[in-house]
């Protein structure tokens, strides 16, 4: 069966058009810009691409023109589901659910959890309600994946009426990426995922990790929000509870303001004074750059911390997995990180870290500890397979 999965950002829609048993993709795009004039739609089928302007630019315009790709593939009539990645679940959601009245009404309960994503989760939603009315739809949830997390785990030392009440404790993102190359790490090892200890790591231009037992979320660096855990392209990741007060009273800024520039001006891009982007932070520490440099350093030493950290809750290491932009493309990152977890008895094996072909996955530890791994995420994919599997039974 053919599934189109959909993820529809604030003023974006990302789609795809794939078949989950077999990973094929015969349609994959991006419309942009919706709703803020000038709106485009960029499509890629056939390994050929277009992009066109899009009259009015709403979420139902660029699910038309998806309609009149699919058309003209002969695909309409093919599609079998259409599955939604949002955002935040809170503690309603802890698996892909098929989007009913009652479902949609739960996903807009936590908007005050994620009042940037669900808002425009749940727009996407009731667009492709619309283009699509004879189909199941999937809403498959970031948070999902980390519901199986321990209470030691998910609760913050706090007064318990702010989690009672308002529901502050820590959910964590990336599910799907997690849940995915976890999978693809059994694959790849030859052995059962139900029988594995993995510390996945998806760095990206958010980051997080995750420590993951017999295939199940047992703790993972991001918390109530994203902004929690490690250096991210922008998002600080930890810091001092008492830094936005102090910085209110010294620096005179709001609530808002600080937030702001913890979510847009902070990690690598705050450290570096300089980029948000690894490949340029690359090149510029290898040119003498010392805010670079720093920002390496701080990313990668924060995040050997946290892989570390995880094991705690694992008590045996069987492997590290690698992942997004930055692990599946920074040998550097990898191999300094690497580096410096010896003491978990990680081995780098430098030539295969340095030689993997780009998009591939590999082993790049020596034998004798613990695996080192890249596998390459595919969260479109991820949300085909959970869609079809719910739809199919
Ligand atoms: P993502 O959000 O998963 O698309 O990842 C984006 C991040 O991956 C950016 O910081 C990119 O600079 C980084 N990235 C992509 N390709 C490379 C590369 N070849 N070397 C280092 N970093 C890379």
């Amino acid at each position: 069966m053919w599934t189109l999965v959909l993820n529809s950002g604030s003023s974006s829609l990302k789609f795809a058009l794939l078949n989950p048993a077999t990973g094929e993709l015969r349609l994959s795009g991006l419309a942009e810009r919706l709703g803020a004039g000038e709106a485009s739609i960029r499509l890629e089928r056939d390994g050929q691409r277009e992009t066109r302007a899009l009259n009015g630019g709403s979420y139902g315009e660029a699910l038309g023109e998806v309609l009149k790709e699919l058309d003209a593939l002969n695909m309409r009539h093919e599609v079998r589901a259409v599955g939604h990645r949002v955002v935040h679940g809170g503690e309603s959601f802890s698996a892909p659910v098929q989007v009913t009245p009652d479902v949609l009404e739960g996903v807009r309960a936590c908007v005050p959890l994620a009042p940037l994503h669900n808002p425009a989760n749940i727009l996407g939603i009731e667009a492709a309600q619309q283009a699509f009315p004879g189909l199941p739809h999937v809403a498959v949830f970031d948070t999902a994946f980390h519901q199986t997390m321990p209470e030691v785990a998910y609760r913050y030392a706090v007064p318990e009426e702010w989690y009672k009440q308002h529901g502050v404790r820590r959910y964590g993102f990336h599910g799907t990426s997690h849940q995915y190359v976890a999978g693809q790490a059994a694959e790849l090892l030859g052995r059962p995922l139900q029988e594995l200890n993995l510390v996945t790591a998806h760095l990206g231009n958010g980051s997080s990790v995750c420590a993951v037992a017999g295939g199940r979320s047992v703790d993972t660096s991001m918390g109530l929000t994203p902004l929690e855990g490690l250096v991210m392209g922008t998002r600080s990741g930890d810091l001092d509870p008492g830094i936005p007060d102090y910085l209110a009273r010294q620096a005179g800024l709001s609530l808002t303001e600080i937030t702001a520039a913890l979510n847009k001006k902070s990690g690598l891009l705050g450290l570096s004074n300089l980029t948000n982007d690894m490949r340029e932070l690359e090149t510029a520490a290898a040119d003498g750059h010392a805010g670079a440099r720093l920002a390496l350093d701080v990313f990668v030493y924060r995040l050997a911390k946290y892989i570390a950290g995880m094991t705690a809750a694992l008590g045996r290491l069987d492997a590290v997995v690698f992942t997004g932009g930055i692990g599946e493309n920074s040998a550097l990152v990898r191999a300094e990180v690497l580096n410096r977890l010896g003491v978990l008895g990680l081995k780098l094996d430098s030539d295969a870290n340095g030689n993997l072909p780009r998009g591939k996955a590999g082993v790049i530890s020596q034998a004798g500890g613990p695996a080192a791994l890249v596998i390459p995420t595919n969260e479109e994919l991820s949300i085909a397979r959970e869609t079809a599997r719910l739809v199919e039974g």
